[in-house]
């Protein structure tokens, strides 16, 4: 299959259009991923950040109630005031705050004196929790770790000392939060988070996860985690990681200072990109209009580009009919290449139309009288007998010229032969065909002539000669034979014929002499 130049300039520069546009949408893909990922993983460090302020702010404000119930305490911490004002602070601590899952009121010694619930059946009996035992041998303000407590729940302490005015140690009031089960931490980090794929947990400084909306992941360490190596160090900030379950999240994340835990909010990334999906398929959208339009405006370029190309290369094709020139100068040529190709093809077709004609005209003319031949007097002949146009045939036979030859040389015989020509030309009129038959015979065909007509001209021929001296220094005289159409005869061949056998009897009846048809039946 041939392509043509349209097609060819319309397939590349649609091609060069969807390119582009292909490239335009994949970096605007590209910025737009980009951007998603940087402001996902600002709005989780920001995030981070403020749930670890809150978080903070919690804790500290737990750490405050506890100390304001214990100067409260320092005037009841005897067995006689358990059940009018332990057990009620302890219950008060616990309800009201609604911040632990249980809270204890223990004595110097680390005897539990009151504890709310009561269910938990701990009255009485020796504190042996780890984060109670740490809380009561540093007598300060204390948040443990996480550790497996009595009731084999993974817990947190969190405790204050008892001091009497003069600033002796009593014990301590301090409350539980149960990790793995509901607890205050949930309120205090929220779960209105989760719902676009993010979600929040809390390490401690060594690594556990001590808060998890999957509660199942609670104590597990994950000290491999970039993240948690950040928060170790006391930093705040943002990265790309892979999670447990191997899938690419954006995660923010800040320290806790009172605890050193840490706050990490994440997302995940695929998720977070979810809208530049949605984007490329608004801008594939988009551009499908463009792309029509592209692609019209484009067919129309590309017909206005080919079409002079396509014109002057179909009449270059077929140049050797007629009118082609005609055609060519028609062509709309508006750009260089396509106005020099008109040029080149009109001066070419100018050049051959040229060469063409010279040599018809050489192919019909001799060389030596520039008399018509043989040939265009056959094209003549053939024509007026199609077209059924009468005429007459004189044939004539220069007398004696052999002497002439043999008198003056050979080329002033030929001067002779030019001479008869001149003389021909002389006597004839303008559509009358004047031919040189063969060696010194001639033949004029006069058209539309009768036989009355053609004989004048015969011997009008005749007497100029016969009263002119040649270039060879005498007269030369013709003998002349007459044949005509239709009178005569319709067939070319046979009134040529004819017309030889009139200039024979010429010959034979004396010479320089005219005879017909008509004189040659008597
Ligand atoms: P006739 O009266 O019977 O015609 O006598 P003639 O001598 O003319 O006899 P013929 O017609 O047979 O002679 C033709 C001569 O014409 C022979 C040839 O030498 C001469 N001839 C033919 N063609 C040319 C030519 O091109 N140039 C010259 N100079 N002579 C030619
Ligand atoms: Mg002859
Ligand atoms: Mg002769």
């Amino acid at each position: 299959m041939r392509l043509s130049l349209k097609y060819l300039i319309a397939l590349v520069a649609l091609l060069s259009v969807i390119l582009t546009m292909t490239a335009s949408i994949i970096s605007g893909y590209r910025a737009e991923q980009q951007s998603l990922i940087e402001s996902t993983l600002e709005t989780n460090q920001a995030y981070a950040e403020k749930m670890a302020i809150t978080t903070d702010g919690f804790l500290s404000s737990t750490l405050q109630s506890l100390k304001i119930s214990g100067k409260y305490l320092s005037s009841y911490m005897s067995s006689e005031y358990v059940d009018d004002y332990l057990i009620p602070e302890a219950d008060r601590m616990r309800e009201q705050t609604n911040t632990f899952n249980s809270v204890s009121i223990v004595d110097k010694e680390g005897q539990i004196l009151a504890t709310s619930p009561q269910t938990l059946d701990l009255m009485g009996k020796e504190l042996d929790s780890i984060g109670g035992k740490q809380a009561l041998k540093k007598r300060e303000p204390y948040i443990s770790q996480p550790y497996v407590g009595l009731t084999n729940r993974l817990i947190i302490f969190i405790s204050s000392p008892i001091v009497d005015e003069n600033g002796r140690y009593l014990g301590l009031i301090g409350g539980t939060i149960y990790l793995k089960e509901d607890n205050i931490l949930q309120e205090v980090l929220g779960e209105h988070f989760y719902e676009n794929g993010s979600y929040v947990y809390v390490v401690d400084q060594s690594g556990r996860i001590i808060y998890h909306q999957n509660h199942d992941r609670v104590n597990d360490i994950v000290l491999e985690n970039p993240v948690v190596k950040q928060i170790q160090l006391g930093k705040s900030g943002a990265m790309e990681v892979v999670n447990t379950e191997g899938i690419e999240m954006l995660a923010g994340y800040s320290p806790i200072p009172l605890t050193n835990w840490g706050v990490v909010t994440q997302r995940s990334k695929k998720e977070s990109l979810a809208p530049s999906i949605t984007m490329i398929k608004e801008m594939a959208k988009m551009t499908v209009p463009f792309i029509i339009i592209s692609l019209l405006v484009i067919l129309y370029i590309a017909h206005q580009i080919a079409n002079p190309l396509t014109k002057l290369a179909s009449y270059a094709e077929s140049s050797t009919e007629n009118n082609q020139e005609e055609k060519i100068n028609k062509v709309r040529a508006w750009y260089y290449e396509a106005i020099q190709l008109k040029k080149a093809l009109n001066y070419s077709l100018n050049f051959f139309q040229d060469r063409v004609n010279f040599f018809i005209h050489q192919s019909t003319i001799d060389p030596l009288t520039k008399l018509k031949n043989r040939r265009a007097m056959d094209a003549y002949l053939k024509e007026w007998t199609e077209q059924e146009t009468p005429y007459a045939v004189l044939i004539f036979d220069i007398d004696k010229f052999k002497r002439i030859n043999d008198t003056y040389g050979h080329s002033v015989g030929d001067e002779v032969l030019k001479y008869l020509a001149e003389s021909m030309h002389y006597v004839t009129r303008k559509d009358d065909v004047c031919c040189r038959f063969g060696g010194e015979e001639f033949v004029i065909l006069l058209p539309e002539t009768d036989q009355k007509a053609a004989f004048q001209i015969a011997e009008r021929l005749r007497k100029k000669l016969e009263s002119t001296v040649s270039p060879c220094g005498e007269v030369v005289t013709i003998s002349i034979g007459i044949a005509t159409c239709p009178q005569d005869g319709t067939h070319p061949a046979e009134l040529l014929e004819l017309a030889d056998q009139c200039l024979y009897e010429a010959k034979r009846t004396g010479r320089n002499r005219t005879v017909e048809c008509a004189t040659l039946m008597k």
